[in-house]
C-alpha cells in the first residue's frame, strides 16, 4: 500500500481512491512538488524550464511511490524534470518513429499492413519524462476531436486490411467511461476488426482508475488487449496489482511494456523480480523498448548491450512467460527489430554449434530435411 506523502495527510479514503480526484489534483506545479518532495536545484529550475516545452503533471498516487529526498530514485527520474532534458543530441528527432508522417488521416498512424494506431487522447495521468510522443502528448491544442476521432475511425471502416488496432495517446483511460465506450463501440462494429488494443499506462500511475464499472463495460469489446507499461518494481504496489487482477477477471488479456531507462530499470535482477510480479498478476511481460531517439532523452538512453544482458539475465534463469522481446523501433519509421543475445555460435553443414543460457556448449545436429519439408 503506498503511503501518502505528509502533503496529502487530511485527504480522507474515499477521495485518495477516487481516480477522479486523483487526476484533478495532479501535482503540475512548483509550489506544490516543493512541498511533496525535497528538490534539487536542477529539478526546481527544470520544472520551470523543461516544463513549458513538455507538460509536468503527477498524480498524487505517484508521488506517493517517490523517495520524497532521494532524486535518483527510479519513480521519481520518471516524472520529475531535469534540465537534461533541454539537450537535445543531434541523433534525437521530435518524431522519432515517423508515426505523424505516416498518418493517411489526423490522429491515425497506419504502417503495418494490417494494423492501426489509434490517437484517442493527449492527455495522461502522468508525464512520462521519456515519453517519445512529448510532441503532443500533455497539449490540450492538439488533443484529437471528436469529428477527427470519427474520421479516423471510418479510415478504418472502410480498410479491410486492417484488422487490429491499438488504441493509444495520450492514454485512453482518462477518458470518461462514457467517451471511451463510444470510441470502444464505434470500432467493433467494424466486422473486419477482429482484436482492439487498448494502451495505458493508468495501471501504474493510476490503478483506482481500473473500476468495477469500467471493467464492466470493457468486457463487451473482447478480445480486447490491455497493454501497460510498468517500468520498475517500486511501481507494483498493492493497488497496481489489484488493478491487473481486476483487468484479467474481466477477460482482457493484458502484457507489460516496459522502456529500458539508464538508472532506472537497467538492473536485471529487479527486472526479473518485476517481471515475475507481473506475472502472478498475470500480466505478461510483452516488450522491453530501447529507449526511442526522442530529443531530450540521452540522459536515459542505455547501450543496446544493456537490454541484451537483461534478457540473458532472463532466459533459463526464470519462466519463459517472463522474458519479453527486447526490441529497437527503428527510427524513421524502421519498426521493431527484435535483438537477443547470441546463442548459436557457429553453424557448419547440418552441425549447429550452441552455447545455453548457463554458457554450456551443446552441438545440435540437423536430421536430412523429410521429403514434406524439402
Ligand atoms: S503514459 Fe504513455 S503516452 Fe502518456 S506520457 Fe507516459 S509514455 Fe507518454
Amino acid at each position: 500500500m503506498a503511503v501518502r506523502p505528509a502533503y496529502f495527510r487530511d485527504v480522507s479514503d474515499s477521495q485518495w481512491n477516487d481516480w477522479k480526484w486523483q487526476q484533478a489534483n495532479r501535482i503540475r506545479h512548483l509550489d506544490v512538488l516543493e512541498r511533496v518532495l525535497v528538490l534539487t536545484e536542477d529539478e526546481r529550475q527544470a520544472v520551470v524550464q523543461a516544463s513549458a516545452k513538455f507538460a509536468m503533471a503527477i498524480t498524487p498516487y505517484y508521488a506517493s511511490l517517490m523517495d520524497a529526498e532521494d532524486p535518483t530514485c527510479p519513480v521519481r527520474r520518471q516524472a520529475v524534470p531535469v534540465m537534461a532534458e533541454l539537450e537535445v543530441a543531434a541523433s534525437e528527432l521530435e518524431d522519432p518513429l515517423a508515426e505523424d508522417s505516416h498518418m493517411p488521416v489526423p490522429n491515425l498512424t497506419h504502417r503495418y499492413p494490417d494494423r492501426a494506431l489509434l490517437y484517442a487522447t493527449h492527455n495522461c495521468p502522468v508525464y512520462c519524462r521519456h515519453c517519445n510522443r512529448k510532441r503532443k502528448v500533455g497539449d490540450p491544442t492538439s488533443a484529437p476531436k471528436r469529428d477527427e476521432l470519427t474520421e479516423a475511425i471510418d479510415y478504418v471502416r472502410r480498410t479491410p486490411a486492417i484488422r487490429d488496432v491499438l488504441v493509444s495517446g495520450g492514454d485512453p483511460l482518462t477518458m470518461a467511461d462514457q467517451r471511451l465506450v463510444a470510441v470502444l463501440s464505434d470500432l467493433r462494429s467494424i466486422p473486419h476488426l477482429e482484436i482492439i488494443r487498448i494502451a495505458t499506462r493508468n495501471p501504474v500511475t493510476l490503478p483506482m482508475r481500473i473500476t468495477p464499472e469500467l471493467t464492466a463495460q470493457l468486457q463487451k469489446f473482447h478480445p480486447l488487449f490491455v497493454n501497460t507499461h510498468f517500468n520498475h518494481e517500486k511501481e507494483c504496489t498493492e493497488e497496481a496489482g489489484r488493478a491487473l487482477t481486476t483487468l484479467a477477471d474481466a477477460g482482457c488479456v493484458v502484457g507489460n511494456q516496459m522502456v529500458l531507462l539508464k538508472g532506472v530499470n537497467d538492473d536485471p535482477h529487479m527486472v526479473r523480480r518485476m517481471n515475475q510480479w507481473l506475472l502472478k498478476h498475470r500480466c505478461r511481460p510483452y516488450y522491453i523498448f530501447q529507449c526511442d531517439s526522442v530529443e531530450g532523452a540521452s540522459h536515459f538512453r542505455t547501450p543496446v548491450e544493456s537490454g541484451v544482458n537483461i534478457i540473458k539475465a532472463l532466459r533459463g534463469w526464470t519462466s519463459g512467460l517472463a522474458v519479453p522481446h527486447y526490441v529497437v523501433d527503428l527510427p524513421n519509421g524502421g519498426g521493431k527489430v527484435p535483438v537477443q543475445p547470441m546463442y548459436l555460435t557457429s553453424h557448419d553443414g547440418t552441425q549447429m554449434k550452441f552455447v545455453n543460457y548457463a554458457g554450456e556448449a551443446y552441438t545440435y545436429e540437423e536430421g536430412a530435411a523429410s521429403p514434406a519439408e524439402s
